[in-house]
């Protein structure tokens, strides 16, 4: 299953595939804002995306919106530091399946992973 990381910090996206990768995921493309992110996932074969909010460019927020405009079935995690109650609930609007706070544990990657493809 190949899964879209989308996250301006490529320690982040390491640490993401890494994590990625010791739950058995190793098909990965990586994206560094909103706007890479949609033309990766233009190239297609995109099944899961992982975003982060806060970025350059395009932010995760209107990431997840434009995605959502064209793709209302792709599984999409959140991982961010924005914990407010406020800001979940923003994401889950905007179209977000599932969100992770920073930092977070492999095991918590996995279950929110799995919950996500059912
Ligand atoms: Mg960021």
């Amino acid at each position: 299953m190949k899964i879209l990381i989308v996250d301006d910090s490529s320690t982040m996206r390491r640490i993401i595939i890494n994590t990625l990768s010791r739950i058995g995921y190793t098909d990965v493309v990586e994206g560094e804002n909103g706007k890479s992110g949609l033309e990766k996932l233009g190239q297609g074969g995109v099944e899961m995306i992982i975003t982060d909010w806060n970025m350059p460019e395009m932010d995760g927020l209107e990431f997840v919106k434009t995605v959502r405009a064209q793709n209302a079935g792709i599984p999409i995690l959140m991982v961010t530091t924005n914990a407010a109650k406020e800001d979940i609930v923003e994401a889950l609007q905007a179209g977000v399946n599932n969100y992770v706070v920073k930092p977070f544990t492999p095991e918590t990657l996995k279950e929110k992973i799995e919950s996500l493809l059912g």
